[in-house]
């Protein structure tokens, strides 16, 4: 028998490191924004997720700030314990007015959000039809849940049809699972016709608005609302950790949907509630989402001059985008490796995004409001070498 059963980790790390999918954390100082400053370096920030510019802004700190100050660091338990404030209720209240949802409850991450839905509502004699583009959250929560789970090939409704006439009718309860903006290739998920496959077969329908709450939409109520499919019964989760630039995550829908999910979400339960800081932060991000939609139109305007000028680079393999995320394709883990390396030297934070994450390799290129057109020139500029 082995005598060392650890061995194997040094083992798993040279194999990670011979396919180039070794990672590693890089260091940013001071407060976030489009232009950070990494490892000592004064950059432009093309990997943040913070479209809205929010997370560093004077308001959400102040709310924060003071939220510690009256309530302090920590919420000291879960929420049906001794972890309860005003100000949860408070933002879950305002983020049901933005979704325009009966209700909503926050999670103490989106990543807890999607686990703690999905194990809820669905069990071993249900079925789960997941697109396989979704998101970790997404994929995990569908596998915890214990139910038999199909991944579909990408934003393919009719695959979805073919598999719901053929297994639908062995199952109990179904629930469709989707990211609205796919976050690693800034797509958009089929959104109306998915619904109605979702009420012609009895399937309940969660979909993942991490990347287009607070950015897509008129009022910015995300993909929803962009696909006009408002008021239709579906289940909405979403974080307030990327436009939001705050932490948490939240389930938005009907009042029935958000009590149950009270009672029976496992990572609402048994985890402690949000942090005062954190919580006043989100609430002061939707106050401003709601009265400052002009930030709005300044990140698509900006997403719309990087696209344009993008297109006239005929070497770049541009993936199809409806969203501010961006994403160049490239033959290697190695090749996006050196690409990320040279645009960093030449002054631009663009992470290249490997396998396992994705099936092939890419820079990720997300674009915020306060981007100025010079840096967006910069960017490209740097992609044309
Ligand atoms: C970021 C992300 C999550 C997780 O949200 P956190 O609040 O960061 O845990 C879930 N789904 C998608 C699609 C995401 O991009």
């Amino acid at each position: 028998m082995d005598t060392e059963p650890y061995a194997w980790l040094e083992q798993s790390l040279a194999t990670i490191h011979r396919a180039d999918w070794y990672r590693s954390v890089q260091t940013l100082h001071g407060l976030p924004g489009a232009t950070v400053v990494l490892e000592g370096r004064e950059v432009i920030n093309f990997a943040s997720n913070d479209y809205l510019g929010l997370a560093g802004d004077e308001r959400l700190i102040q709310a924060a700030t003071a939220a510690v100050q009256e309530f302090g660091t920590g919420s000291t338990g879960s929420r049906l314990l001794s972890g309860h404030r005003q100000l949860h209720r408070d933002l879950e209240r305002a983020i049901a007015s933005l979704k325009q949802t009966e209700d909503a409850v926050v999670f103490s991450s989106g990543y807890l959000a999607n686990l703690g839905t999905i194990t809820a509502l669905v069990g071993k004699r249900d079925l789960i039809l997941s697109d396989q583009y979704n998101h970790s959250s997404l994929k995990n929560g569908a596998i915890l849940s214990g139910a038999r789970v199909i991944d579909y090939p990408h934003c393919d409704v009719e695959a979805v049809r073919d598999e719901l006439q053929r297994v639908r009718q062995n199952y109990r309860r179904c629930l469709i699972i989707t990211d609205s903006v796919f976050s690693m290739d800034g797509d958009l998920c089929p959104l109306p016709e998915l619904l109605d496959l979702a009420e012609e077969f009895c399937c309940m329908f969660l979909v993942d608005e991490a990347h287009s709450t607070a950015v897509l939409g008129e009022n910015g109520a995300g993909c929803v609302e962009h696909l006009g499919c408002t008021g239709r019964e579906l289940i909405q989760m979403g974080t307030l950790s990327k436009a939001l630039g705050s932490l948490g995550g939240y389930v938005a829908g009907s009042s029935t949907l958000i009590d149950f999910l009270r009672n029976r979400a496992p990572s609402w339960i048994y985890t402690t509630a949000l942090s005062p800081g954190d919580t006043a932060a989100a609430l002061a991000a939707i106050a401003i989402v709601q009265q400052e939609p002009q930030r709005r139109t300044q990140l698509w305007e900006n997403v719309d001059y990087l696209k344009e000028l993008m297109q006239q680079l005929p070497q770049l393999k541009l993936l199809p985008s409806l969203s501010p995320i961006v994403c160049f394709q490239l033959t290697s883990a190695a090749e996006a490796l050196r690409v990320g390396k040279q645009l960093k030297s030449a002054g631009i934070f663009a992470p290249a995004i490997r396998p396992p994450t994705v099936p092939t390799s890419r820079i990720r290129v997300s674009v915020m409001a306060t981007h100025q057109k010079v840096h967006i020139e910069k960017l490209v500029a740097a992609c044309n070498k």
